[in-house]
């Protein structure tokens, strides 16, 4: 089973890249903000104590997202492995992962690094904001929280896979329209190739 992951800051494009990503390779798509919001819509317990914290632009307990991603793994499908959009996004999120896959007789595949700058981080996220109505994408203030935890949290896990030969970094700006789209699918295809090879 092959273990392929997205990493980068909020609005940098792992949801939108995700989509051909996992028709062209035939992997399961997994994502932990989509699994969330999926509880919340069904109003399910989880969901109820996920929102508040997703809503301020806050983490969810590891636990919560850790057992989110082990049921998902379980079930078995008919794919040749699973892309992770939004997990890990913790160094202790990243080592839980490496266990779980371990247990399960596999190990991360590679790493995809999707990198934006900030104003772009801002104006994706509040164009995003417009089409999706998500709260946490409407406040400028939740936004730089969310930026912030990225910096401190997340980046760290970026060089735990670099020590471990596993990262690939992409420019995630392709420049404007679909054809900007196009132009980082085919970084991202380039970069993943590598992985397989
Ligand atoms: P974005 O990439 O725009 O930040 P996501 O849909 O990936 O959006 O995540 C939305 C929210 O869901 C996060 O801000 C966080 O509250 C929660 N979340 C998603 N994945 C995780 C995770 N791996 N660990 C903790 N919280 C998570």
């Amino acid at each position: 089973m092959k273990c392929y992951i997205f990493v980068g800051p909020p609005g940098c494009g792992k949801g939108t890249h995700s989509v051909p990503v996992v028709r062209d390779f035939n992997l399961c798509h997994l994502s932990t903000g989509e699994l969330l919001r999926e509880q919340i819509a069904q109003g399910t317990e989880l969901g109820l104590k996920a929102k508040s914290l997703m809503d301020a632009g806050n983490f969810v307990p590891d636990e919560v997202v850790e057992g989110m991603i082990a049921s998902q793994f379980d079930n078995p499908r008919n794919f040749d492995g699973f892309l992770l959009d939004g997990f890990p996004r913790t160094l202790g999120q990243a080592r839980d992962l490496d266990a779980m896959l371990a247990a399960r007789g596999s190990e991360v595949t590679g790493v995809i690094g999707l990198m934006i700058p900030e104003d772009l981080i801002r104006a994706r996220i509040k164009g995003r904001a417009v089409i999706e109505g998500r709260a946490d994408d409407a406040n400028d203030e939740i936004i730089t929280n969310r930026i912030n935890t990225y910096h401190e949290k997340t980046e760290p896990i970026i060089d735990y896979y670099k020590s471990k030969g596993k990262y690939y970094e992409v420019d995630g700006d392709g420049g404007p329209g679909e054809e900007g789209k196009l132009e980082v699918y085919r970084r991202i295809r380039v970069q993943m190739e590598k992985m397989e090879g």
